[in-house]
């Protein structure tokens, strides 16, 4: 399975393989760096040829996507997961990897839906993993789809974040609940800062935005302490455990006799948070503010004051409604989405230069769930490119 065009036979061949199941999923776990404990797996196809030569997807996933069959090969794979899961005792989530091409509003959603109520799967167990590819393509359709899974109570993962051109504005709009980060920033974190700076501001990013985070590639002991230290709670790689067999995943939870001893995990307190964000928040466009629950601001990003068009020094113990008077109106709003149980909704704010941030507030919590503040996180609505230490772009809008 060379790449190149696939001609009618190759195409005729693949699906063979898949009617015949040659394809199965392996499993690999994704732990709480706090306690290992395994919260879910990611489903990873391999082909598994008569002779029991297992080859990696990277062979055949290009070819199937050229040959228009990758929601075969996902339904083939779906149905063994949904089987295997069924078994694991937990209700551990299954994560999905979906490709940008089958975001296109034809047959994703129907099939998941079907086949999950064929094998009494609860979509809530559900976590369908997309790249921000999907989203250069055609927003609109991807969205659409992307709301559509929400809807069915799937959770949605951005994968390899950090790597390509994703739109903050956008990721804000999607119902995205995960964010993981991809594995090239965690392989250097060791010896590159700027790779630190990225982990910990995607850490910042998802606790801001209400997302969990998930570092990919872990593979040794020092990564997962500094990624603690950073305050990163979820993890996947060889460290704890490889892809296996669908049988292998349930011996793995079934082997774990006792939780293991706590590992601190960086819980940050709202000043400390505030600050190690609003230093990673330097990015041009972004801006971030914390206000305490009597809606008075404890620290705010320089690219927030300059927004406002205050001094940084002189936003501190201001109620954000001195700053900005529209927002007193706004939080009222957005009490009404609590009071329905509902998230808040992100909104269009006019700053004093006639431009707009889109802005998304999200209640900051202790472990008890009590009330530390607000995050208010905004975007400048703007077609301007991003650049990250490192000089590559990573975030536009
Ligand atoms: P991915 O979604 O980023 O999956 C993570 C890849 O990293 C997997 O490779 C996994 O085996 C590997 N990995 C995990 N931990 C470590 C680690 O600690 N060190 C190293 N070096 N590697 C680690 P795999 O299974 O070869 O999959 C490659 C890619 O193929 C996946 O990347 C995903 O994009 C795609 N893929 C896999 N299964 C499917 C599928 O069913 N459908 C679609 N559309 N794509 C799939
Ligand atoms: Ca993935
Ligand atoms: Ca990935």
């Amino acid at each position: 399975m060379k790449p190149g065009v696939e001609n009618d036979e190759t195409r005729e061949l693949l699906r063979q393989r898949i009617k015949l199941g040659e394809f199965h999923p392996f499993f690999q776990p994704i732990v709480s760096l706090e306690d290992l404990r395994v919260m879910g797996f990611e489903m990873l196809a391999r082909h598994i040829s008569p002779e029991g030569i297992v080859t990696p997807p990277s062979d055949f996933i290009p070819a199937m996507e050229r040959s228009g069959l990758l929601d075969e090969l996902m339904l083939s794979l779906m149905v063994q997961g949904f089987k295997i899961a069924a078994t694991w005792p937990e209700q551990q989530f299954l994560s999905m990897n979906v490709s940008p091409s089958q975001l296109d509003g034809r047959y994703l959603t129907e099939t998941i839906r079907h086949t999950a109520r064929e094998f009494q799967f609860d979509l809530a167990r559900l976590k369908i993993e997309i790249t921000e590819t999907a989203l250069l393509n055609d927003i609109n359709t991807a969205r659409t789809e992307i709301e559509a899974l929400s809807g069915m109570g799937c959770t949605i993962a951005m994968d390899d974040f950090g790597t390509g051109y994703s739109s903050l504005a956008w990721l804000i709009q999607l119902p995205v609940n995960t964010l993981k980060i991809d594995s090239s920033f965690i392989r250097s974190m060791l010896h590159k800062k700027d790779s630190r700076k990225i982990i910990s501001s995607v850490v910042g990013l998802g606790r801001s935005l209400d997302m969990d985070v998930i570092a990919e590639g872990v593979e040794t002991e020092e990564q997962a302490e500094m990624l603690r230290g950073i305050g990163c709670l979820y993890a996947q790689g060889y460290l704890f455990g490889k892809p296996v067999s669908g049988a292998e995943s349930c011996r793995m939870l079934n082997a774990i006799p006792h939780k293991g001893s706590l590992r601190r995990v960086a819980r940050l307190s709202l000043d400390q948070r505030a600050h190690q964000i609003s230093s990673m928040y330097a990015i041009p466009g972004t801006s971030i503010c914390f206000l305490n629950p009597e809606l008075v601001i404890v620290d705010a990003s320089d690219t927030f004051a300059e927004r406002v068009g205050w001094a940084p020094q002189d936003l501190i113990h201001k109620y954000i409604y001195e700053v900005i008077p529209s927002q007193a109106e706004k939080l009222l709003w957005l009490q009404e989405f609590r009071l329905k149980g509902l998230p808040y909704p992100p909104y269009e704010v006019v700053l004093p230069d006639g431009s707009s941030d889109l802005v998304m507030v999200t209640r900051v919590e202790d472990e008890a769930k009590d009330l530390l503040g607000f995050c208010v996180f905004g975007v400048k609505m703007s077609d301007t490119r991003l650049c990250y230490p490192t000089g590559r772009p990573i975030w536009s809008w």
